[in-house]
């Protein structure tokens, strides 16, 4: 079998070499067809010859969990198991074949659909979980009724390398870590919420492989290279030689680098720039000291609404934003507002499907249209702020009318604390992301109501030059070295330098460290990146003067296209630090 060579766009880097696990997405349509009265009864016994083999099928895979990861983690397939047997339900669907004569799949969805709207209206948060497990019972049976196989992430096999057309960040976050050595796509784009996971997770992961799932077949020996974003299927051992060699040397950089850790992010001439991490779970808060971050400069909190059915309470809040702020104290930490909507899609809070969801109900329009929902995340974040040093940051704002009433409703929060003789950090910043042009436009006015900016360019790049972040069609032309995007941010910086607030960047962006350059010379003030990113940022902080890098600034400024722009980076990075960081 000769080798395969699938080309993609980086996601993630590193190297994997293992095995592929295809992980098919169900899509199904449910069918509703009248069937005649003679044929009820073998209706009735499809269904329960279905629900036989999902029952086996899960008592399996069951039993293969408990072997490998133990009896903890094969409990929650007990719940599932359980809904199997439910007499209420398949009974209910049994009649409704006979009486309303209808097929099978159709019959169960409906009887299934009745159970998840009772526990969707019930406040017993423990009833609220099963939803999740009506509807994976509901997908397994469906599936099989219909004919597709159900694959899920959970039986993922030990050393794999997922592969999947597409990957929402709900099932990222579902990913299990053991075993998994990397993942690609079909789709996606390097900003896409799942390339961030896979950074934060610090897996190597490629997206917008074109026919992956075409050209792979389960069990496949793979080597994703997440740095280059390819993929070779069926490599010859020359190969596999060849990456292992890479393997080991991306290993050597990585921890000469993590040598830098501890170190300032300061420059040859003495200016100091704080870098600091993006993340998306508090278990993350690990890696972002292991890479010598100071302090969290995005935390997105919208990660916590998406790991069940039920909305997170106060307390969940509060308990996952203590747990953060205190163990990275005394640095300070940007706990961002939930930024809900676009890709970032969760069921406790579900949102009608839009033609245009990045330009859709998202984010800080979320928050101020479900004042209920908001005012229960700042009690949470303000509660939280004296257990170390927070700062609160709104997600979206597009102009002053959101940013002031969104500070209207902090005080209002503020004052019903107090009220209640409830602590908190009366000085707590609040901050904006400058991540839509118009906020651009309006920095000043935004400057005046804000205690810091953070420009968020994923968002910024994409409304900037209209493309689609996720799309990995046009993904060669979301560039944030554009210089359309480059003037915006020198403008954001200046507006904030003019009101006498600092400037950070938390979007992909500030972790490239070609970009480093020219952020630094037009005069940024903080670095928040994926904690992997931070070790290349510092060398190139830490190997360069403040001077020079304002000459480069101000050179970069005057080129008119990428390519002229790219060309004088790559050979201001290529002097300084030599081609391994380029090739890396
Ligand atoms: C951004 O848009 O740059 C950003 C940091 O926010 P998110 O990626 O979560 O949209
Ligand atoms: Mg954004």
């Amino acid at each position: 079998m000769g080798v395969t060579v699938l080309k993609g766009i980086s996601a993630s880097p590193g190297i994997a070499i293992g095995k592929a696990f295809l992980y098919h997405k169900e899509d199904f349509w449910v069918e509703e067809r009248t069937i005649g009265a003679h044929e009820t009864e073998a209706e009735v016994q499809r269904f329960l010859g279905a629900v036989d083999q999902v029952t086996s099928e899960l008592q399996e895979t069951k039993r293969r969990m408990e072997v490998e990861l133990g009896k903890e983690q094969a409990q929650i397939f007990e719940a599932h198991l359980a809904m199997l047997k439910d007499r209420t339900a398949l009974d209910e669907t049994a009649l409704r074949i006979r009486e309303e004569r209808k097929n099978a799949e159709f019959a169960f969805f409906r009887t299934l659909r009745k159970i998840v709207k009772a526990l969707r209206a019930t406040e017993d948060p423990y009833l609220k979980e099963r939803i999740e497990d009506v509807l994976d019972v509901q997908r397994r049976v469906v599936l099989k009724l219909v004919g597709k196989q159900h694959t899920s992430l959970i039986g993922l096999e030990a050393e794999s390398i997922v592969v999947a057309r597409n990957l929402a960040p709900s099932d990222t976050a579902r990913l299990h870590r053991k075993g998994l050595l990397g993942f690609l796509t079909e789709l996606g784009g390097q900003t896409s919420h799942t390339a961030i996971m896979a950074r934060a997770m610090e897996i190597p992961a490629v997206v917008g492989t074109k026919r992956a799932m075409e050209e792979i077949e389960p069990g496949a020996i793979l080597i994703l290279d997440g740095t280059h974003g390819v993929v070779y299927v069926h490599p010859d051992e020359a190969l596999l030689c060849e990456y292992r060699k890479r393997k080991q040397r991306w290993t050597e950089m990585a921890a000469d680098l993590a040598t830098l850790r501890d170190l300032p992010a300061k420059t040859l001439d003495g200016k100091s720039v704080v870098v600091a991490a993006n993340i998306e779970f508090p278990d993350e808060v690990d890696s972002v000291s292991a890479h010598g971050a100071e302090g969290i400069g995005l935390y997105r909190t919208e990660f916590l609404y998406m790991m069940g059915s039920n909305l997170p309470s106060e307390e969940e809040q509060f308990e996952a934003y203590c747990s953060v702020v205190e163990r990275v104290a005394p640095h300070p930490v940007v706990i961002r507002t939930m930024d809900l909507g676009g890709d970032k899609l969760a069921d406790s809070l579900p949102i009608e499907p839009e033609t245009n969801p990045f330009l859709g109900w998202r984010a800080i329009r979320v928050c101020l249209d479900r004042e209920d929902l908001f005012r229960v995340q700042l009690r949470a974040i303000l509660r939280a702020s004296v257990r170390g040093k927070v700062r609160i940051m709104f997600p979206m704002i597009s102009g002053i009318e959101e940013l002031r009433r969104a500070r209207e409703i902090v005080e209002a929060v503020k004052d019903s604390l107090r009220e209640e003789g409830i602590a908190f950090d009366e000085h707590c910043p609040v901050g904006a992301m400058i991540e839509i042009p118009s906020a651009v436009m309006m920095a000043d006015q935004l400057a005046e109501a804000s205690d810091f900016f953070s420009i968020g360019t994923n968002d910024l790049v994409q409304y900037t030059l209209a493309v689609d972040r996720g799309n990995e069609r046009i993904a060669s032309l979301f560039d944030p070295i554009h210089p359309a995007v480059l003037r915006l941010i020198r403008e954001t910086i200046e507006a904030g330098h003019r009101n006498g607030i600092p400037v950070a960047m938390c979007g992909e962006m500030s972790g490239d460290p070609l970009a480093t350059l020219v952020l630094l010379g037009l005069g940024l003030d903080e670095f928040s990146m994926s904690p992997i990113a931070i070790p290349e940022v510092k060398m190139i902080v830490r190997g360069i003067r403040f001077e020079e890098a304002k000459a480069v600034a101000d050179e970069v400024m005057k080129l008119g296209t990428k390519a002229e722009i790219r060309a004088l980076l790559q050979e201001v990075v290529r002097s300084k630090f030599g081609n391994l960081l380029l090739e890396q």
